[in-house]
């Protein structure tokens, strides 16, 4: 192994073996890793992914409405003993 100039020595981030720095690649994830640890990103990851729609806050039941004002449980009295 002769050396090179600029091609130092340097440690694998992820099986820390030591290789030249032309062995070596910067992976997604920020580490320097030799060819057999790369990792190649997975396209999910940069999936875009809309949030949930915001429902109504505070509901309340509209006032005007039949059904609402004469509830079939406005009018029940509760269990006979
Ligand atoms: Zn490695």
């Amino acid at each position: 192994m002769s050396y090179h100039y600029g091609d130092h020595l340097v440690i694998c981030d992820r099986c820390g073996f030591r290789y030249r720095r032309s062995q070596v690649k910067k992976e997604w994830t920020g580490f320097m890793v030799c060819a057999k640890c790369f990792d190649v990103k997975h396209p999910q990851l940069d999936l875009k992914v809309r949030g949930d729609k915001v429902g109504v806050k505070d509901p309340r039941p509209d006032a005007s409405s039949e059904l609402t004002a004469t509830s079939a449980y406005s009018s029940w009295e509760g269990p006979t003993v």
